[in-house]
C-alpha cells in the first residue's frame, strides 16, 4: 500500500494517509472487436494508458464538479494468457487503479462498486485512424466496399482503432459496449486531429487539453471547434486560451450541481 499512497499523493494537494483513500481497480477497454464491430491496436491501449493517467472518472459521462468522484493513479496494458480476442489474437486490456477520498458522500458508491453493482465503465477518446480490417483503407480518409460484420474470405470485417490523439473522460455506466462484462463504451471523434501541425510538445499537450475541456462544455463539435481555433496558434496565445476556458468551465460548473438532465454538456452530445 505504501507504494499506492505515494502514487495517490502524486495528485493530491495534500498527503493522504491509507484510511483516507479506497482504491479500487477497473478495466477501460480492451482489444477485442466490440459491439460496434470496432477494436483498439494494442499500440492505441499503450497510448491510452498514459493519456489516462490522473483523469477523474464520473458516473453516466456527467462532468459536472461534483460529479468527478474518482482519479485513476495507475494504467497499465496487460495480457490475459488463458484467452483470446473473437478473431483469434492473444487477449489484452486496459487496467487502471483509481482511488477516491472516503467521504460521506462517496459512501453509497464505495459499496456499489463493492457490491459489484458499479463495475461496469466506459470511456471517451479520440482515434485518428479507423482502417478496414479486410483491405487497410483509413476510412477516415476515404470509404471502402467493405461493410462492418460481413464476413469476407472467412474474416469479419471489423474497424481497426488506432492513432489516439484525446483521452477525455471514463465514466462509470449502465450498458457497456464491449462484450466482456465489465467492461467499456467508447466513442470515438474521428472528424479532425490537427496535432500533427503542432511539433513541439508544450503546445501538443496545452491542445490536447483544450479538447479535453471544450469536450466537456460542447462534445464532439466543441473539439472540431476547438481543433480549428488552435490551429497556428502559438504556444503563448494557447495558454490565453486554456485560462479562459477553464474560467468558464469553473462557472458553468456551478448550476449542473443542481441539474442532472440533458442539458448538461457532454451528457447526450457523446452519443454519436
Ligand atoms: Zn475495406
Amino acid at each position: 500500500m505504501k507504494t499506492e499512497l505515494d502514487k495517490i499523493n502524486r495528485y493530491t494537494r495534500r498527503e493522504l494517509t491509507e484510511d483516507e483513500v479506497y482504491t479500487f481497480s477497473v478495466v477501460l477497454c480492451d482489444n477485442d472487436i466490440d459491439r460496434d464491430g470496432e477494436r483498439f491496436t494494442d499500440e492505441a491501449l499503450e497510448t491510452l494508458s498514459t493519456l489516462f493517467l490522473g483523469k477523474t472518472g464520473i458516473t453516466d459521462h456527467n462532468a459536472a464538479a461534483a460529479n468527478q468522484n474518482s482519479r485513476i493513479y495507475d494504467c497499465q496494458v496487460l495480457t490475459d494468457d488463458t484467452r483470446l480476442t473473437s478473431d483469434g489474437r492473444p487477449y489484452k486490456y486496459l487496467k487502471a487503479s483509481a482511488y477516491m477520498v472516503r467521504t460521506d458522500e462517496k459512501r453509497s458508491l464505495i459499496a456499489e462498486i463493492e457490491g459489484g453493482i458499479k463495475k461496469e465503465v466506459s470511456i471517451s477518446c479520440t482515434a485518428s485512424r479507423r482502417v478496414c480490417s479486410i483491405c487497410g483503407t483509413d476510412r477516415t480518409k476515404s470509404p471502402c466496399s467493405h461493410i462492418n460484420g460481413k464476413t469476407y474470405g472467412g474474416k469479419v470485417c471489423h474497424i481497426i482503432l488506432d492513432g489516439i490523439t484525446d483521452a477525455y473522460e471514463w465514466s462509470f455506466v449502465a450498458v457497456p459496449a464491449q462484450r466482456s462484462a465489465g467492461v467499456t463504451k467508447h466513442f470515438t471523434d474521428c472528424a479532425h486531429t490537427h496535432s500533427g501541425n503542432f511539433a513541439p510538445d508544450d503546445n501538443h499537450k496545452l491542445i490536447r487539453e483544450l479538447r479535453r475541456l471544450a469536450w466537456f462544455a460542447g462534445g464532439k463539435s466543441a473539439v472540431q471547434a476547438m481543433s480549428i481555433a488552435c490551429k497556428g496558434k502559438t504556444a503563448g496565445e494557447l495558454e490565453e486560451l486554456r485560462k479562459s476556458c477553464q474560467r468558464l468551465a469553473a462557472e458553468s460548473a456551478a448550476p449542473q450541481l443542481t441539474d442532472e438532465g440533458d442539458s448538461t454538456p457532454g451528457n447526450g452530445s457523446y452519443k454519436v
